[in-house]
């Protein structure tokens, strides 16, 4: 069953979102990326999609972008375009569906950019027919379910996820052997985490808190969640919702006014509330978001601490969100450095690192997103299923990459700094029977630290 047979999608709100979408969004910089395509397919190479089919190419995921656009705003897409193709007013619902697959096959992460002769960012482009998608009602309903608990505020409802927080605040109670700082105003740090991340790694969210108190430091945690990963509304295309969330995260910040919010996530939500949120908002902030290996490392520098090393290879994995998007390389090396002589990188790292295939293309391994469902009382229907389990496959694919990566250079432990990529990067490693171990590296750094007394 498509997406639109289920969602009673119509033409007319379809052509509705399209014109929405394509009208309103249109700037300086989409302009360029619509108009400077050499067709060179260079692209092709950097793409973790691709190796489960071409058909996954960014230039042709975002030719349906550009279609649209042409149709309205190029002068051959206005004459000749429009009667030998590759110009477009509306697309059929058939066309639809093949958008609608297209854009759950692209997690946003720039690689296609930095290989690009043009320096086109295909994923902007992508995510224009998310939009469009969401507009239109073509959102998976899994998906959609759970943001609209997230803007809905209902999520401090859900036992499951309230049981989960007041859980983890017991936890660093009893960890750092006193009352946790919660909500307290004008705290140089503000130790940021949402629900997604307390289910996913509750020690890590420990282990920060037991360094920040270890390096007596001023900070607060929250006493209550300010979403479930939020702004979940980015990452489905619905940018209306992820406004709302955004200005619940924004006032929060600015109520507690620290110097630094500290995020253990380096996936999307990095570059969202570092720099999306205050450009939709049209704010300055005045703190730093920053991750918790930028902070480490300024005061690893500083003195602060020492680190004990390990005796073994171990490498990094540049989350796209952090690296590519977010700019955060050099941090994470200083630490891994000091952690280990035998510090190696992966065939492809830094700005050419290979994307794990996870975040927006699929958002998570389809058993753990069921998992998640099903004890939130989502229910999964035949559709949804059929979408988690079309989203499989370029786990595999890509995964088998990473993987091969991984052994060549024998690294026994992968460190990285987002959730989803050790979620998938542990799957990869399991179905492929790698002997490696990927972790948070604060998994691995927190028992290292020396304090400088
Ligand atoms: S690499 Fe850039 S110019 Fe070449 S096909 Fe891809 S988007 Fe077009
Ligand atoms: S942004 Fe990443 S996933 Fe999306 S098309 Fe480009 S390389 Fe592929």
């Amino acid at each position: 069953m498509a997406v639109s047979e289920s969602k009673q999608v119509n033409l007319d709100a379809l052509n509705k979102a399209i014109d929405e979408v394509i009208y309103g969004e249109l700037n300086s910089t989409l302009l360029y990326y619509f108009q400077s395509c050499v067709n060179c397919k260079a692209c092709e190479a950097a793409c973790p999609f691709v190796p489960t089919s071409l058909k996954y190419s960014p230039v042709n995921k975002a030719e349906i972008s550009r279609q649209l656009y042409r149709y309205r705003f190029s002068v051959w897409g206005k004459t000749i375009g429009r009667v030998i193709g590759g110009s477009k007013k509306y697309l059929s619902l058939e066309e639809a569906e093949t958008m609608v697959d297209y854009v759950w096959h692209c997690t946003n992460c720039g690689a296609c950019m930095f290989v690009c002769p043009m320096a086109i960012d295909s994923g902007a482009m992508i995510d224009l027919l998310k939009q469009i998608a969401f507009k239109a009602g073509m959102v998976p309903k899994i998906y959609e379910d759970i943001a609209n608990l997230e803007i809905s505020g209902e999520y401090l409802n859900t036992k499951l996820f309230m049981d989960a927080w007041n859980s983890i605040i017991s936890k660093i109670k009893e960890a750092i052997g006193k009352d946790v700082p919660l909500d307290k105003k004008g705290s140089e740090i503000l130790f940021y985490v949402s629900i997604y991340e307390i289910m996913a790694y509750p020690e890590v969210i420990i282990k920060v808190a037991k360094i920040l108190d270890m390096l007596n430091k001023d900070w607060t945690f929250m006493s209550k969640p300010l979403g479930i990963r939020p702004p979940i509304g980015l990452v489905i295309g619905d940018k209306e919702g992820a406004i709302e969330v955004m200005n619940r995260v924004y006032s929060y910040f600015r109520e507690i006014s620290p110097k630094y919010v500290l995020l253990t996530a380096g996936g999307f939500e990095y570059p969202s509330l570092k720099y999306t949120m205050h450009e939709t908002l049209q704010v300055q902030p005045t703190y730093e978001v920053v991750h918790v290996t930028e902070l480490l490392a300024k005061w690893y520098e500083e003195g602060e601490f020492t680190i004990n090393p390990v005796d073994e290879i171990i490498t990094w994995h540049d989350p796209c969100q952090l690296g590519r998007r977010g700019g955060v390389f050099e941090a994470p090396r200083i630490l891994m450095k000091a952690l280990s002589k035998k510090f190696k990188e992966l065939p492809s790292h830094g700005v050419n690192s290979f994307c794990c295939s996870r975040g927006g293309g699929g958002c998570g391994v389809p058993t753990m997103v069921e998992n998640m469902a099903k004890e939130l009382g989502i229910t999964i229907d035949e559709k949804d299923k059929k979408f988690l389990d079309s989203t499989l496959d370029p786990l595999i694919n890509a995964g088998k990459i990473k993987v091969n990566e991984i052994n060549k250079i024998k690294a026994k432990q992968v460190l990285t700094g987002c959730p989803v990529c050790i979620e998938s990067i542990g799957f990869s490693i399991d179905y492929y029977h790698s002997n490696s171990q990927v972790k948070h590296i604060i998994d691995l750094l927190a028992d290292r630290i020396q304090v400088k007394r």
